[in-house]
This record gives structure tokens, C-alpha cells and sequence, in this order.
């Protein structure tokens, strides 16, 4: 009888392989991109068609490779990344096995071009399922771009087994955005037939949560750092508000890999219990940092499962560090100044935040008499809860509404002025419109946890004191508080016009005298685009004839006359955030004209006003900060000013 044991051919067994490692389209992307963050890329580019099944593309700019390195990366078990077993272990890169790319070659059509930085030619290589078509010298970027044509070409039976393209689309979304959220600082950007779907900046984790969940989030976002000898968490947990009805939005990360955690899952959700709905979860991105020593990730590569050598350590640990971040914010929501860069210049967020800022700072008068705790720019993120309390009412008081102090009657507007133009003769009502007689009503839903915090006012000083037509000066308990009126005007307004958006539109009077308003093509096409969400907020603007509006309607609440140079003033500032800040379209709107119809600075206010103007800021969700990030309020205490005589 003859020996009936064969060796499988190479590109069969290479075949099987890949049914291991490549399962569709979203598994080989992970790969590449894993691949080009090792090679030490800073800028990955990803570009499909048909949701991947078409082509694959990777583009790096990482180290690239030398023609026979090229050449070897694709044969099994050929890696740069393990010389021993050792390393296995100690193993920190992504990719370990040195299967992914002989899995995808054994598969697909795949070509690659990649040069080193040191080299002059590149090397471009064609190769099909497993044979080599063809390797010669070639032009190229420095980097590596690999390119997979019809994955599973030559497998009918797995090809036929992909899904749709949207559901083959919604993993390669959810593996770019693990990938993406773990490395802030690297450039993505994903390209699907044509149309750039991401297009992320490098940047801080911030900024990365907020380009792959949205730009909404902004203000939703509450950071959570805790460090102990054992293990350290980082990232950040939407607020309630931010809760979803899916479980898209939840990530951890154990050593920057991502992974999939029932339990700690349940630490997190617990420490939401009682904030947000039954049948709503949780926005939470997660980094757990601790000594590989005491986990252990399962070798392959396609399981996210990890187990930890004490998993209540880590429940208990993660549990509280959420539940710290929460009490944080909801005593003083927002005290977080990883903002925009484009924020973050902001003179008023400029202030000594950071600790390099800090430095340079620290001799500075003005930096003394800020940085002390209960202020609004105060450096510390945490212990300032006890002079919060000192301050302000407790929340039982959040329900009161703006009784009495808001006005109802019509309220001229004020949009024509420009900022810092001192109008003195002006005494009319400003023109920040009432709000509705119950309040907390027009605020957005859902806000259970959101703590309103009410100025307790002084025996002593009745009145309120309009500094320079810019400033309200108020006495509260422990100290005195000055509001910037235009900036707590616009947080108004933004929540106004957000809950309007959200709920009940806003009524819209119609203009007596119709205003035409010319516009440039680009601006007639953008303003297009908004109309709908307008209309809501109580502006009525038709076509007419070409690049020309008609405002047929203004909001209900705001006079009439002034409506071109806001809507015009909408434009700019519109396109201002969406550009420099990537907002979303409706971010930019609500921001947009929260400033156009804000109060300006140079206007008088009456004590009436100055009180209407406070009810209404503290009964916002988020009363700190104006929407662009500026704090609306700033507080000094008797104690500071005490010191600053010198006692
Ligand atoms: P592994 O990542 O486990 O080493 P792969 O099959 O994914 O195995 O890759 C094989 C080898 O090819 C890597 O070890 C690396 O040396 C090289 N390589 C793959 N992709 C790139 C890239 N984008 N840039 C530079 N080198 C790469
Ligand atoms: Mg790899």
C-alpha cells in the first residue's frame, strides 16, 4: 500500500488560512491599516469600492519596504514584528502573526507599491492568488500603498457569502473607527466610491471621538482619567444625554487594542443607573492601560476577548473612575478645556489651562487671581466641588422656572451692531427673546442629571450692576459673579434653538415688506441647503429667481428689518464653523445664529433685563459655557478678594 498522506499545495493551504484571518472585507482593512500604524505611518488613507468587495486600497506613509522585503511579506509566518517566542508575549505592535497579508494574497488581486524613505525606486509587486505576476522597479511615494481587487475571487463559496454592502460597509465603519479612535494622533481619512466618508485630522482623543461620532458631541463629552499603580483608565463617556438606543458608541480599549467586554460593559452601565432610560446605553471610549503581565489576549486575531488576572479589580476600578467623572461634571459640568484647537485659541480658553500654559503663566497677576478654586477658569479639574455647593443652591431648585422676570412683550434686536460698538442712546429692550413662561419645558429632553445652577443672591445687594454695557456684576453667597452678557445670551438662544429644532418650532411672523436677499452662487446653494431647519427657527426664506431669497418671515420674536444682515451674518459664521471647526451642519446653524441674534456687547441693559437674562442662563442645561466653549460667567470669592487686599 502506498503512503496516502499528501502535503496540501501551498496556495490551498494558504486558501484555508485566510478563511481564519480574512473573513471579508472589514477583516483585511483591519490588517492593513494595523499594518501601516506598525510601519510608523502618521497619515492612513483608505479607499473602497462596493463596500470593499471591489477594491481595497491602503495608502501609508510609513517606513515602506526594500524590494525583497516586498517580496517576503507576503510568504506565511513572514513577519518583521517576532524574532522569538518570547516577543509573542511581550508583543505591543498590532498584527502578530505574519499571516495577514499571505491570507489576503491567497484570496484577492492584490498590488502593491511601496518605497523606503531612504530609497530612490520603489517596488511594485502584482500578485494573484499566491502567484506572483509580477515584481519590478517602480516610482513611488514613500510608504506603502496596498491595493485588494475582488476579494475572494477565487473562492466562490466565501465570495458569495459576503453580504450586502451595507452590512459589509457597517463592519469596515466599525473596525476604521476602532482603529481610528486608538490612534488620535495619525491622519485617516476613508473614501467609498468616489465620496470622502471620514476625513480625520490628527489630533488629541477629543477630537478623534468627536470626528467619528460627531462634532455634536462637543459639549456631550465628559473626560475620565484615573491612575493607580495597577492599571490607568482614559477617555471619555458621553453624557446622559448622549445615550443612544443601539450599542453603536461603546469602546474599550486594554493596551490600545480594542475589545469587546460584557463585564466591564456592566461596570460602566451600572455607573449610568438612574441618569439615563432603561433601553439606552451609554457613549463610552475607554483606554485601559495596564502590564500585559496581567492580562491575556487571546493569540487570535480575529477574537476581541481578553481575560485579566483579577477582572473585579478592573470591574470595581472602572466602575468608580466612571462614576468620579460623573459627579465631576454634574457638580461643574464641562470643566474641560481639550477643546478644538481652533477653541482652544480662543483668548478666553487660552487662559493658563495646561500645564505648559501653566508655566509660562504662573507670575502672572491675572493668572493668581483666576486660578483659584470655584472659579470658572479654574486649572484644576477636580476638589472643587465643596465651593460649588458653597455657591449655588442645590439642584432641588432646577425646576423653579424664570417666573415673572422674563419679558413677553415684543423685544427689538440688535443684530445690526457689530461687537464692541458702544451705542449709548440705545435704551430699548435688548434682544434676547423670552423664554417661555416654564422654562425647564424648552429645554432639551432628557436631561435628568443636569444640575441648574442658581445664583443665590445677597440680602445686601438687591441690584444687579451692567458693567461697561459688557459685564453683569451679581453678588452670590460666597463671592460675586460677572456674566458676560452676549455670551450667556448665545448659550440661550443655542438651547433655545436647539430644543426648537428638536420639538416645537418657532413661530414665524410674516414680513410686511418682503426683503430680497442677493446672494453669491455658492452662498445661494448653501443657504439652500438650510432652508428646512430655518423655517423651524422661525425664518421664512423662498427662491427667487436666480441666486436671490425672499424673506417672506422672521421669527416671532425678533423685529423686523434686520433679517438680511442676520441671515447674511448666519452665512459667514456658518461657514466659519463648519469650516474651521467641522461641525456638523446643524451644530453650525444652531451656533450660527445663536450669535447673530445674541446681545451685544455695548448694550444697555435694565435691571429687568439683566434679571431676565440670569433666570434664563441658569435655567440652560449647560449654563458655564457659551456654545463656541467660552465660559459665560466667571465667579470670584469673598475669600480671593480678601487675599488680594492682602488678608
Ligand atoms: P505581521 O503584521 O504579523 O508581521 P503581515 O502579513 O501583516 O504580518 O505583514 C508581514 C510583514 O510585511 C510585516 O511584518 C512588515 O514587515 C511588512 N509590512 C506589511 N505591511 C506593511 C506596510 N504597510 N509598511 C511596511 N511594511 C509592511
Ligand atoms: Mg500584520
Amino acid at each position: 500500500m502506498s503512503d496516502i498522506i499528501n502535503l496540501l499545495p501551498d496556495n490551498i493551504a494558504n486558501q484555508i488560512a485566510a478563511g481564519e484571518v480574512i473573513q471579508r472585507p472589514a477583516s483585511a482593512i483591519k490588517e492593513l491599516m494595523e499594518n501601516a500604524i506598525d510601519a510608523g505611518a502618521i497619515e492612513v488613507k483608505l479607499i473602497l469600492k462596493d463596500a470593499g468587495k471591489a477594491l481595497i486600497q491602503v495608502i501609508d506613509n510609513g517606513c515602506g519596504m526594500s524590494p525583497t522585503d516586498a517580496r517576503m511579506s507576503f510568504e506565511r509566518h513572514a513577519t518583521s514584528k517576532i524574532r522569538n517566542i518570547d516577543d509573542l508575549f511581550a508583543i505591543r505592535t498590532m498584527g502578530f502573526r505574519g499571516e495577514a497579508l499571505a491570507s489576503i494574497a491567497a484570496v484577492a488581486q492584490v498590488e502593491l507599491k511601496t518605497r523606503r524613505h531612504e530609497d530612490e525606486l520603489g517596488t511594485h509587486i502584482i500578485i494573484e492568488g499566491t502567484e506572483i505576476k509580477s515584481q519590478e522597479p517602480c516610482a513611488a511615494a514613500p510608504g506603502t500603498s496596498f491595493a485588494i481587487k475582488n476579494l475572494f475571487y477565487n473562492v466562490p463559496a466565501r465570495r458569495n457569502f459576503l453580504k450586502s454592502h451595507s452590512t459589509e460597509l457597517k463592519h469596515i465603519m466599525d473596525e476604521f473607527t476602532r482603529v481610528a479612535l486608538s490612534f488620535p494622533h495619525i491622519f485617516f481619512s476613508l473614501n467609498h466610491n468616489g465620496q470622502e466618508v471620514f476625513h480625520l485630522e490628527r489630533g488629541n482623543l477629543k477630537q478623534r471621538v468627536m470626528g467619528l461620532l460627531g462634532n455634536n458631541l462637543n459639549a456631550k463629552l465628559v473626560p475620565v482619567k484615573e491612575e493607580t499603580d495597577y492599571l490607568t483608565i482614559n477617555g471619555f463617556v458621553g453624557k446622559p444625554d448622549a445615550a443612544n438606543k443601539t450599542r453603536g458608541n461603546q469602546f474599550f480599549f486594554v493596551n490600545n487594542r480594542f475589545i469587546k467586554s460584557t463585564y466591564l460593559n456592566h461596570a460602566v452601565t451600572r455607573a449610568f443607573e438612574g441618569l439615563i432610560e432603561k433601553e439606552t446605553f451609554p457613549l463610552y471610549a475607554l483606554f485601559i492601560e495596564l502590564d500585559p503581565k496581567h492580562i491575556d489576549i487571546n493569540v487570535h486575531p480575529t477574537k476581541q476577548e481578553i481575560k485579566f488576572d483579577d477582572e473585579k479589580i478592573v470591574y470595581a476600578f472602572v466602575h468608580a473612575a466612571i462614576k468620579h467623572a460623573l459627579a465631576q461634571f454634574s457638580i461643574a459640568p464641562s470643566l474641560d478645556f481639550d477643546l478644538d484647537p481652533s477653541i482652544q485659541s480662543l483668548d478666553a480658553i487660552n487662559r493658563p489651562f495646561t500645564s505648559d500654559k501653566q508655566e509660562e503663566t504662573r507670575g502672572n497677576y491675572l493668572y493668581k487671581t483666576f486660578s483659584s478654586q470655584g472659579q470658572a477658569h479654574m486649572i484644576e479639574k477636580s476638589g472643587s466641588l465643596d465651593n460649588w455647593k458653597e455657591m449655588y443652591k442645590g439642584a432641588e431648585q432646577m425646576s423653579r422656572p424664570a417666573s415673572g422676570s422674563s419679558f413677553s412683550g415684543k423685544t427689538a434686536t440688535t443684530q445690526g451692531e457689530t461687537v464692541g460698538s458702544f451705542n449709548r442712546e440705545q435704551t430699548s429692550f435688548p434682544a434676547f427673546p423670552a423664554m417661555p413662561a416654564a422654562a425647564p419645558e424648552a429645554r432639551p429632553v432628557a436631561q435628568p442629571v443636569q444640575k441648574v445652577l442658581i445664583p443665590e443672591q445677597q440680602e445686601e445687594i438687591k441690584g444687579l450692576l451692567q458693567l461697561h454695557q459688557q459685564y453683569i456684576l451679581s453678588s452670590i453667597r460666597s463671592g460675586f459673579i460677572l456674566i458676560d452678557q452676549s455670551l450667556a445670551h448665545q448659550r440661550i438662544l443655542y438651547e433655545r434653538y436647539a430644543s426648537a429644532l428638536m420639538n416645537k418650532p418657532i413661530a414665524t411672523q410674516q414680513n410686511l415688506f418682503p426683503l430680497t436677499l442677493q446672494l453669491t452662487p455658492a452662498d445661494y446653494t448653501l443657504l439652500d441647503s438650510m432652508l428646512d431647519e430655518l423655517q423651524t427657527l422661525g425664518y421664512l426664506l423662498e427662491p427667487f429667481g436666480q441666486n436671490t431669497f425672499v424673506i417672506q418671515g422672521t421669527p416671532a420674536d425678533v423685529e423686523q428689518g434686520n433679517a438680511q444682515k442676520a441671515i447674511e451674518q448666519v452665512l459667514e459664521q456658518f461657514k466659519h464653523y463648519s469650516s474651521e471647526l467641522r461641525l456638523e451642519k446643524r451644530e453650525s446653524l444652531l451656533r450660527s445664529l445663536a450669535r447673530s441674534n445674541a446681545i451685544a456687547y455695548g448694550k444697555i441693559l435694565s435691571q429687568k433685563e439683566m434679571q431676565a437674562l440670569i433666570d434664563e442662563l441658569f435655567a440652560c442645561a449647560q449654563p458655564n459655557f457659551a456654545p463656541t466653549g467660552k465660559p459665560t460667567f466667571i465667579t470670584i470669592t469673598l475669600e480671593e478678594v480678601r487675599k488680594m487686599f492682602g488678608g
